[in-house]
């Protein structure tokens, strides 16, 4: 079963790998060689290079995606008695940033193309206690989102974008995370660009960046560059430590300018993969778009059909015999998930069009640091994965 050549391949396909490069080495020693490790230049830089760089009015670095997040609800003054509705398909981060301020996070089905949230289930799922809606582009394909807007103003709602993996995902030509009131973006090793960890909000709303730039930093009324007697400040509101310090900007403002390069290499091996796999019989890709709506080329999601799926686990160790990286985005949708289900009681049969992106996926490798060969080699493992677990089904 192990003997064919492709097998003994000594290729490595990691399905993700950040690419850190001299730049970004060289920038973080600068860093360590100066004064400053938060409160800096380098993250003011970094927001204006992002801003420039997604087309972005207003751009605040934060700690993470989860912190980007938990912040816009917390300063919207969300709470126990409200609600927002949220893709059952995403990240858990998208739901626990709403449950951590002490409102409810309720789940919206996804619609079969794409795994994005369906925004007729959006809108069945408002109800009088609903104040947000919280939504992913998953896999950084593009949600619906002039539905999603209409249904938002219908309601007088705040529309949250998580563009954790939507860096490059444009929708009639405007970045992801301006559609909506703002946008979240996730730096996380494996994501389209890393500060290690890390986060940015977009927006087109100056006083909603203002207020989020003073309440990731304690709420206090004055940074350390703005008081006239140093020590000397005020808390008007309540604020969280969730800033990005400098060693992160610094390697973000190094990322940002590989961004275009690093999306060109995601979509020709997205394309080169996508091509070799349409012999392979009982799978399809998730499909995505291109041009001036187009996805981000996060990952290619195969999608298994009902028979095949039984043997998902065997397929992805046929894979990883093979050297192949694969991994699930997501494994469960989130109401599946012990914490939502056991707080809500949620079962397995509820959502069932994003359970089969869970259950029936499996997600492979396109990122930057692989090329084309390695997509014909991906093709191939995928072939032969499948063809041995036919004989047994
Ligand atoms: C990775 C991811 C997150 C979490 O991002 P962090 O920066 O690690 O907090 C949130 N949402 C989605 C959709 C993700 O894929």
């Amino acid at each position: 079963m192990v003997g064919s050549d492709a097998s003994r391949s000594d290729r490595e396909i990691p399905f993700g790998r950040p690419l850190i490069g001299s730049e970004e080495r060289q920038a973080v020693l600068d860093v360590l060689d100066g004064p400053i490790l938060v409160h800096g230049p380098r993250a003011y830089e970094f927001e204006t290079a992002f801003a420039d760089y997604t087309g972005a009015p207003h751009a605040v670095s934060v700690s993470s995606c989860t912190a980007a997040m938990h912040l816009i609800w917390f300063v919207l003054g969300i709470g126990r008695g409200d609600e927002v509705v949220v893709s059952a398909q995403t990240h858990v981060a998208t739901a626990h940033a709403v449950e951590a301020t002490g409102a409810k996070a309720v789940f919206a089905d996804s619609e079969p193309r794409s795994g994005n949230v369906d925004p007729q289930a959006v809108e069945a799922a408002i109800t009088s206690r609903t104040r947000g809606i919280a939504v992913v582009h998953y896999l950084g394909e593009p949600a619906d989102m002039s539905a999603l807007r209409a249904i938002a103003d219908r309601h007088g709602l705040f529309l949250l974008e998580d563009c954790a993996l939507a860096i490059g995902t444009h929708i009639d030509g405007i970045h992801a995370g301006l559609l909506g009131d703002a946008g979240c973006f996730s730096f996380y090793p494996v994501k389209h660009m890393t500060t290690a960890e890390g986060g940015m909000i977009v927006t087109r709303d100056g006083d909603l960046a203002a207020t989020l730039s003073r309440r990731r930093a304690f709420g206090v009324d004055r940074t350390v560059g703005e008081r006239a007697v140093p020590g000397i400040y005020d808390a008007p509101a309540l604020g969280l430590n969730y800033r990005m310090n400098e060693l992160q900007a610094a390697i973000g403002i190094a990322q940002v300018a590989k961004l275009e390069d690093f999306l060109a290499a995601r979509q020709g091996n997205y394309e080169a993969l996508a091509e070799g796999l349409t012999q392979v019989e009982g799978t399809k890709l998730v499909p995505v778009s291109a041009g001036a709506t187009t996805s981000s080329w996060y990952c290619a999601v195969l999608l298994l059909d009902d028979e095949l799926a039984e043997a998902r686990y065997d397929i992805v160790q046929g894979l990883k015999r093979r050297n192949i990286g694969t991994s699930t985005y997501y494994p469960r949708p989130v109401p599946h998930l012990e914490y939502y289900a056991e707080t809500y009681g949620y079962t397995k049969d509820q959502f069932p069009i994003a359970a089969r992106f869970s259950y029936q996926g499996i997600a492979l490798p396109v990122g930057p640091h692989l090329d084309t060969d390695d997509m014909a080699y991906v093709a191939d493992g995928v072939a032969r994965a499948v063809q041995e677990v036919k004989g047994s089904l």
